[in-house]
């Protein structure tokens, strides 16, 4: 016995729709695994809570799989799960290495055998992006990188050190002996300086200026981007920063630029920093991030822009999860 998987997904739940996704996916996966449809013993799909228009099972019946046994069945509401998703099992009394076929928008549920893709989001302080990133990473089961940390803890470094942040040349002295790693547990990105966890120090508000201004220099940049496509080299994931589109995977498969405005993001890194048990005020942070979003986009290497071929979202008036939503929305059209 030889049980195949599949999935596909569909733009709209309507009758013609899935009629077509299912004939797709099945022609997909007989002329992949060189099967013939009346080897098929059985075809079980299941659709997401959000397909009504029509059973699958009736479309593989009209796409010509009529020999076999079929069946559909509705899956349970699950938070963050691939939208307008239908699944598919098909069972066969041959021996043969089943080939898997993901299609359209189901690509992401199987990163072991659809192919590898970057996700870049990038934009300014406080648009959202590490919310989203972060969410979408957690959906897609891959990797979230936050390339923001990384400058940060080469803040705290050179602070630590006493370099004199305003010194390209003592900020790249200080870097030449820097041990910086990016480690995982649970999903969760730390990072490591010296081998000690400096995950909620880099969060510090006096250290955002100075990632700002370590960023600037050519040096610091190309150490870092060097580690962040090492990374995103070897594994499907999320990026997201300043100029993961426009500098460091210029070939990233799916590219996004939040933007919010000054007010919202101001109020949001408020909220955050409030929540963690800061002391700040919203007219000093405002004027901090005004100064950063300056500092970031004016800068002469890898500036804060966005890329020619990123889809722009302004974030000011979304939820999280509509934000979200339009990405996955976007990716699914692109696939
Ligand atoms: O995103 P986050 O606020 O943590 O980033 C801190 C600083 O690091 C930014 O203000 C920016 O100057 C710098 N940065 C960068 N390039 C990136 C990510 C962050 O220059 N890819």
């Amino acid at each position: 016995m030889v049980v195949i998987r599949g999935a596909t997904t569909i733009e709209r739940d309507e009758k013609e729709e899935i009629q077509a996704a299912v004939k797709e996916l099945l022609d997909k996966i007989t002329l992949s695994n060189r099967i013939e449809k009346s080897e098929i013993l059985s075809i079980v799909f299941s659709s997401t809570s959000d397909i009504h228009a029509y059973y699958p099972a009736k479309a593989a019946r009209e796409a010509g799989y009529e020999s076999s046994s079929l069946f559909s069945a509705m899956e349970p509401e699950i938070d963050g799960g691939l939208p307008l998703c239908i699944r598919v099992m098909l069972f066969l009394e041959k021996n043969i290495l089943p080939k898997h076929i993901y299609l359209r928008g189901a690509r992401v549920l199987r990163k072991d055998v659809a192919e590898k893709f970057n996700v870049a989001i990038d934009g300014p302080a406080g648009s959202g992006k590490s919310t989203v990133a972060k969410a979408l990473a957690h959906d897609y089961k891959i990797l979230y990188l936050d390339t923001g940390a990384m400058y940060r803890a080469c803040a705290l470094a050179a602070m630590q050190a006493c370099a004199s942040l305003d010194s390209e040349e003592e900020v790249a002295r200080m870097a030449e002996t820097l041990s910086l790693d990016v480690e995982y547990r649970d999903g969760v990105q730390h990072t490591l300086l010296f081998g000690k966890d400096v995950s909620e120090e880099i969060r510090e508000p006096s250290v955002s200026m100075a990632a700002s201004t370590v960023s600037k220099y050519p040096s610091i940049r190309a150490k870092m981007v060097e580690k962040q496509r090492e990374i995103a080299a070897k594994m499907s994931c999320v990026l997201d920063g300043r100029d993961i589109g426009s500098v460091v995977l210029p070939a990233a498969e799916f590219k996004f630029f939040l933007t919010a405005s000054p007010d919202v993001r101001a109020k949001r890194r408020f909220d955050e920093l409030k929540a963690k048990g800061h002391d700040v005020n919203f007219d000093d942070l405002k004027k901090e991030i005004q100064a950063r979003d300056l500092q970031d986009s004016t800068r002469e290497f890898s500036p804060l822009k966005v890329a020619e071929d990123a889809v722009v979202i302004d974030t000011s008036c979304l939820s999280v999860q509509e934000v979200l939503a339009e990405i996955k929305r976007k990716i699914q059209e692109k696939i």
